[in-house]
């Protein structure tokens, strides 16, 4: 299939692009390299610079790139916190961005379409882990405008036959050798954690030690980039047999961020001083993904299923690429 790849000069879209590849598809790749890399779009890949709040340039994306098969839509502003900050550009640029590729796409022909959503829908859980049919509580605007998309794509199925896919993730991380987590600023994690071991950082804040959780810090399920990126490519492949789906994704179980920074310090073999401040605006204490569904029907199975080997490929990644794609 030729799949265009919206955001697919970003952490989770280049990968994406490059598992694509590897699959034997054709992909074109259109970033506005705001937060992407040139960098990271893999070589076998088209790449178009352009922005979806622009409508010419999707327009003209379509023209020049016929015969696409499907979209695989990951450009998006991402950051909780951020979004607490600046709801708008959450509330408004990613509805509307998304909209402008709905509306080109539906006119070019275009019928199917994987959303990256994302686990921020769920902030008040009734039980762990969490499954579909848990009740929606978006957790910030960024959550809010992700569950906004997956409703047009509900109107769009009815009112033009669009069959899609919204998977719902949990902690993207880990990296691979050909594409990694560069992200500026950098928020997550497990990249603020490695580059104390770096060196680049004196000492990681800890976002809350006083959560509802069994040491105080917030629980989390780490999913692999490349897993994810395998299960796009999955919900992409099986549309046309089982119609439209959503589906939660992670590994199934939840680690602290206490237990994160062990890990990290085992790994590294650096210590990793760390200090707690207080809590993030918008960060549920407990996100613990069932994966049953995605299992079970399209047979996704995580190729990194703990936590150590997921800080392992990332530790590998930033330590050859101390300054990122800057390097
Ligand atoms: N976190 C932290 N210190 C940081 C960054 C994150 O304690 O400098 C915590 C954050 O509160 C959350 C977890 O680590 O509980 C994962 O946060 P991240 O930003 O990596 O991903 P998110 O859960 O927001 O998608």
């Amino acid at each position: 299939m030729k799949i265009l790849v919206t955001g697919g000069a970003g952490y989770i879209g280049s990968a994406t692009a490059s598992e694509l590849l590897i699959a034997g598809h054709q992909v074109v790749v259109f970033d506005n390299l705001y937060q992407g890399h040139r960098q990271a779009v893999p070589a076998g890949a088209v790449f178009v610079r352009g922005d979806l709040a622009r409508r010419e340039d999707i327009i003209h994306l379509f023209a020049d790139h016929p015969g696409i098969d499907g979209i695989m839509h990951f450009a998006s502003y991402t950051l909780v916190g951020e979004s607490m900050q600046k709801p708008l550009l959450y509330l408004r640029d990613n509805l509307v961005n998304a909209a402008n590729l709905l509306e080109v796409a539906v006119g070019a022909g275009v019928r199917r379409f994987i959303l990256s959503s994302t686990a921020n829908l769920f902030d008040d859980p009734a039980k762990m882990p969490i499954d579909e049919y848990e009740r929606i509580v978006p957790g910030s605007p960024y959550g809010e405008s992700k569950f906004f998309i997956e409703r047009m794509l509900h109107w769009f199925g009815r009112i033009y036959g669009m069959r899609y896919a919204c998977l719902r993730y949990f902690n993207a991380s880990g990296d691979a050798p050909d594409c990694g987590e560069d992200h500026d600023p950098e928020t997550h994690l497990i990249p603020l954690i490695l580059q104390v071991a770096l060196g680049q950082r004196e000492q990681i804040t800890l976002f809350g030690d006083d959560y509802p959780t069994p040491d105080g810090t917030c629980v989390r399920d780490y999913v692999h980039v490349r897993d994810l990126a395998r299960a796009h490519i999955l919900a992409m492949e099986s549309l046309d047999r089982l119609g439209s789906r959503t589906y939660n994704l992670g590994n199934g179980s939840g680690f602290s961020v206490y237990e994160v920074l062990e890990t990290a310090r085992k790994v590294t073999g650096h210590p990793i001083p760390h200090v707690v401040g207080p809590r993030r605006a918008g960060d549920p204490a407990i996100l613990v993904a069932s994966s049953e569904s995605i299992r079970r029907e399209l047979g996704w199975n995580p190729h990194y299923p703990d936590i150590e080997s997921i800080i392992q490929s990332a530790w590998d990644w930033h330590r050859n690429h101390p300054n990122g794609y800057g390097a």
